[in-house]
């Protein structure tokens, strides 16, 4: 940085040396025209300053180049205050301008010199000054008293200029920090895009692998939602026909069965049919997981749909001291929904509620709104306690193992149900603590002012 101050500093000197050489040669001109009377011969002083400025210029310029500032500064200097001398010798008079010539070069010494450099001039000018007077001849006390006027103005000049160098000194000072300072501000910046680029790399190839994982785990999903779908088919067909052969024989299809048997019959009937209903939860949620899972939406009433589920929950409490209650509007609904799939939702709750209720009823409420139904399928069994309320609705998630293994189930009811009614706009929530009953409750959007008339409880 103290490089970068002394280069402004020789740049400002090379710019004010020529300056002020052409201006002394302008003013030595000038002399010449005006003084000469036709004998340009006469005035020899004149000739010195308009050949000798230029020169000492080139010197001095010769020796900034060579690095030998202070010295080229003195060359300067000296010789224009020597060519100033000689010109107040050659046009000598009591009160002559000329000396205040003087503090020109006193003035630009602080600036090629230094700061101190101004007082010296000042000193060598009064001495030149004196010597000018002595050559002259004219030296006596009364004419000393004429020359201490620009004595003392150019002393005033040097205090001046050192002043005003001190403050050039500061300015560059200040300037040379500012520009220090944005230099390291450029480095900082420089550095941070170093480490952009690089962070930029690395999120890029990041990226790639992410892409690379996620192609990967695609692939993986589709072969998995392949080899979902042909187990099912494949172990569908002969539980079917497992089901069905069962039912016929207990039936009788095929001669009498004795009453051992047609217990035999009806147990394997229920346990296939369980295992489909399983499957069919297994293949539900890995469509859904997969993304496959499609809905096939129409109007719809909400009627036969409560209806299907509720007479499907008949069979499953038959066997029990529990009441089943239709809280049924005058008026029914009518949504935009998957008639199948909304139905699977209901018996999904229903049969939960058959399945955790041994006494007391259970209720399917619904209260149409203006743009919402809300349904609630309300039982009085074993509750579930509030903690375990969010648990509830994660895939093979069963709250009480030791329970749950008395009651079949796979843990994949109730998130199929809540992707089955989120589906379908709607949100599904659960009130319950354990011992108390649990209602969950569906509000789905409706189509506004489509409620078939007429369509009243069953
Ligand atoms: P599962 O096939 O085991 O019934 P669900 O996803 O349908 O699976 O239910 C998850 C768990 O939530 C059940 O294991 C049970 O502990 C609890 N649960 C669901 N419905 C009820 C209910 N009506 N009463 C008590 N507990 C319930």
């Amino acid at each position: 940085m103290q490089a970068y101050t002394r280069e402004r500093r020789l740049d400002s000197i090379l710019t004010v040396i020529p300056i002020v050489a052409i201006v002394t040669v302008l003013v030595g001109l000038f002399g010449l025209a005006f003084f000469s009377d036709q004998d340009y011969g006469q005035h020899l002083s004149l000739w010195l300053v308009v050949i000798g400025s230029p020169l000492a210029a080139y010197a001095t310029r010769r020796l900034i180049q060579r690095d030998r500032q202070e010295l080229g500064g003195w060359v300067f200097t000296i010789t224009h205050l020597l060519l100033v001398t000689a010109a107040y010798v050659d046009f000598w008079s009591l009160h002559s301008h000329i000396p205040y010539l003087y503090a020109i070069f006193i003035i630009t010494a602080s600036l090629l010199i230094g700061l101190a450099a101004s007082f010296q001039t000042w000193l060598l000018s009064s001495i030149m000054l004196l010597a000018g007077l002595l050559l002259s001849g004219e030296f006596s006390f009364a004419n000393l008293g004429a020359i201490l006027v620009p004595i003392i103005i150019n002393l005033g000049l040097a205090v001046v200029s050192l002043l005003a160098a001190i403050d050039w000194q500061m300015a560059l000072e200040s300037v040379t920090e500012l520009r220090r300072r944005a230099q390291d501000r450029r480095d900082e910046l420089f550095e941070i895009q170093e480490t952009l680029s690089l962070t930029n790399a690395k999120l890029r190839f990041v990226n790639q692998e992410l892409d690379r994982a996620r192609q990967e785990a695609l692939r993986e999903r589709d072969l998995r939602t392949r080899f979902m779908n042909n187990v099912s088919h494949e172990l569908r067909t002969p539980l079917n026909a497992v089901v069905n052969f069962a039912h016929i024989l207990a039936m009788g299809g095929r001669g009498q069965v004795t009453a051992e048997q047609g217990d035999y019959l009806g147990r394997i009937e229920r346990s296939g049919k369980h295992v489909l209903d399983v499957l069919n939860d297994l293949l539900d949620m890995a469509q859904i997981e997969s993304g496959e899972f499609k809905l096939y939406p129409a109007r719809v009433s909400l009627h036969p749909i409560c209806e299907d589920a509720m007479s499907h929950v008949r069979g499953l409490v038959w066997d029990k001291n529990v009441e089943l209650i239709r809280d049924y509007p005058q008026e029914w609904p009518v949504i935009e929904g998957d008639q199948m799939r909304l139905t699977q939702a209901l018996i999904n709750l229903l049969g939960n509620a058959a399945k955790y209720t041994d006494t007391g009823h259970i209720a399917l409420r619904v209260r149409p709104g203006p743009v919402s139904v809300v349904i609630c399928i309300e039982d009085t069994g074993v509750g579930i306690d509030p903690q375990h309320h969010e648990l509830v609705f994660q895939e093979f998630r069963q709250v009480d193992e030791t329970a749950a293994r008395r009651r079949m189930g796979t843990g994949l009811g109730l998130p199929i149900t809540r992707h089955l009614i989120a589906r379908h706009g709607g949100t599904i929530a659960v009130q319950s603590a354990l011992g108390q009953g649990s209602t969950f409750t569906i509000t789905l959007p409706i189509i506004p002012e489509s409620a078939p008339a007429g369509v009243t409880t069953a």
